[in-house]
């Protein structure tokens, strides 16, 4: 299981940093995508995604920067998976989501090879913005659905939480963050699985597989004919813990989903703006850094990684780019314009995501927690707990 940041960035798309969309690939190879911001489809071709290996897209919220690349990655996908038989493309996200995705797709008057669907989160009252009676918006999907539209289902919150997926394999659950439009977080959850039966060992005891072998794998204690008694534990292996990631959309206050996110082995959250700019970032519906590490720390959780960063923030230079700035070039960096979703005026100082990181990182200092930042592209592996 593998974390690729496909994009980082806050507000807009520039030659240097996407917009948000973290891909989680799992070892069998399928992709499923969180937010879809503008030229994610580009960012997902200098990956190493195979975009026919996409199967579900979740979608946090509706503001552009997470959800304006996704019909053009649905068309392109459509060229992209002919051969699969079977596959219906499954999009989860707020209500909205669906009515948005058949009005583009059927006004552009897309063809697609395969059927989709799109499962909306109902929002509760209190995720609705202040002005949403002077502004309201029809978030129902009424025109004729596009041709290989399926029906979705409408997920309301059961006790705070959004139940939207489990297999035998992965249980996937959304909760509430506080932002200026609905928002969720999503936390995906692997299934623990039991341990490995140690063949060595029984063929010590004498026994080969069979019968006996199977009831000892459901757990229960067997008694052989020489009164010999085998308990499960004294031949199966510790338990193979199922991780857990949790992938917050744009904030400034996570705690509706503290408990859903707790004891996560990743925690993906955004850090938009430096702590010195923290009434700015709330003010704005986002978080600074020092914000993150509390929650990271709160949620006990064991890696954060943070995302989102305001277009302010400039990826540290190359040791060549180093050298030019020494010697007076300019930096073609400056004069890059800065966002407005953060709600920062054009600063002509270049500042450098590594001040977020050691905001982060003086936070959860005395702390387990480790803190990374993502970088377009960058890939995280996320690794398993073992008893
Ligand atoms: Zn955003
Ligand atoms: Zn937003």
């Amino acid at each position: 299981m593998k974390l690729v940041f496909l994009g980082t960035a806050s507000c807009y798309p520039t030659a240097h940093r996407a917009v948000s969309c973290t891909a989680l690939k799992f070892e069998d190879g399928l992709v499923w995508l969180f937010d879809c911001g503008e030229g994610s489809q580009i960012q997902v071709q200098k990956s190493s995604i195979r975009p026919s290996r996409i199967s579900k897209i979740f979608i946090t919220h509706l503001h552009g920067d997470h959800l304006f690349g996704l019909s053009g990655l649905i068309c392109t996908l459509g060229n992209q998976v002919m051969d699969r038989k079977d596959f219906i493309l499954e999009i989860f996200g707020p209500k909205g989501l669906r009515r948005y995705v058949r009005e583009v797709l059927c006004l552009s008057r897309s063809p697609l090879p395969f059927p989709f669907r799109v499962h909306e989160l109902i929002p509760m009252d209190d995720q609705l913005p202040r002005n949403w009676a002077s502004w309201g918006v029809n978030q129902e999907a009424t025109g004729p659905p596009h041709p290989q539209e399926l029906s979705g289902r409408d997920i309301q919150a059961e006790n705070g939480i959004w139940n939207l997926l489990e297999d035998d394999q992965v249980t996937v659950q959304a909760g509430r963050v506080k932002h200026r439009v609905p928002t969720f977080g999503f936390v995906i959850t692997e299934c623990t699985k039991p341990g490995k039966l140690n063949v060595d060992k029984l063929k010590e005891m004498g026994l080969k597989p069979g019968p006996i072998c199977a009831t000892i794998k459901k757990g229960e204690t067997v008694t052989l004919p020489s009164g010999q008694v085998i308990r499960p534990s004294d031949v199966i292996g510790p338990p193979i813990l199922g991780r857990k990631i949790s992938i917050l959309g744009d904030t400034y206050n996570s705690d509706q989903m503290l408990d859903l996110v707790r004891n996560s082995d990743v925690l993906v959250h955004e850090a938009t703006l430096e702590d010195a700019m923290k009434e700015k970032a709330i003010e704005n519906g986002h978080s600074t850094p020092g914000m993150a590490a509390d929650y990271a720390l709160r949620a006990e959780v064991r890696k954060l990684v943070l995302y989102h960063f305001s277009q302010r923030y400039k990826s540290e230079p190359s040791e060549e780019e180093k050298l030019q700035q020494e010697a007076g070039d300019t930096d073609p960096k400056k004069i890059e314009d800065d966002g407005t979703d953060d709600g920062t005026e054009e600063d002509k100082n270049v500042s450098y995501v590594s001040i977020l990181l050691a905001e982060a990182s003086a936070a959860l200092e005395c702390s387990d927690c480790l803190v990374t930042i993502a970088e377009d592209l960058m890939e995280l592996d996320v690794p398993r707990i073992r008893l």
